[in-house]
């Protein structure tokens, strides 16, 4: 005989302890965030309920944000490698001479 979990069983283990900490169940249109965006770290501190929508909105404006750093990133690491590449040439005992 297979048991029945129900609704409560199959719901996420930060849901359970965001409704336990606000002492009702989440409305419909309530999700449950990451402050850090870390799924895996459920501390009360790092979880916020939000509405859904606001939530959307908030994990675009992250997505956009990681792509203007990537952006920032990729366009310094090119400048790193053409300097590297410059101090490669140099021969230090010619300048030192
Ligand atoms: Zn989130």
């Amino acid at each position: 005989m297979k048991l029945r979990l129900g609704r409560q069983g199959r719901r996420a283990v930060y849901t359970r302890l965001a409704e336990k900490a606000l002492g009702r169940p989440l409305h419909r249109d309530e999700v449950v965030h990451h402050k850090n965006f870390d799924p895996n770290d459920n501390r009360l501190e790092n979880l916020e309920v939000m509405i859904n929508r606001k939530h959307t909105l908030l994990h675009s404006q992250q997505q956009k944000y990681l792509r203007a750093v990537a952006i920032e990133r990729a366009r310094y690491q090119w400048q790193d490698d053409i300097f590297w590449s410059r101090l490669a040439k140099i021969n230090f005992s010619e300048i030192a001479a």
